[in-house]
């Protein structure tokens, strides 16, 4: 059995780092925390909204399947890449701020 929960944060309390891209969420910053049980167990974890919004995205795509899992920060801030690249190809070259 698994179970999803999903909470705005108007206003973080503790410093956290966002599952999908990274980059820390300082303290004060608005968060989207995520919490349930999934098929490794109980996680807990805190994105951007606009992450949340990308990786709201990338598991509605239809080549999301069951099987598959929602890569922990392989993407940028707010940007929702293909699940799969084309053969010989992968994501564009990260331009920008380092996080
Ligand atoms: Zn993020």
């Amino acid at each position: 059995m698994s179970f999803h929960t999903r909470r705005a944060v108007k206003s973080t309390r503790k410093l956290r780092v966002c599952y999908w891209c990274g980059v820390r969420i300082e303290v004060g910053e608005p968060a989207v925390r995520l919490t349930g049980v999934g098929p490794d167990g109980w996680y807990d974890e805190h994105l951007h909204p606009e992450c949340d919004r990308a990786c709201d995205e990338y598991v509605r795509r239809p080549e999301f399947g069951p099987g598959d899992e929602v890569p922990s920060q392989e993407h940028p801030r707010g940007v929702c890449w293909p699940l799969r690249f084309p053969a010989g190809q992968g994501p564009p070259e990260l331009v920008g701020e380092e996080p």
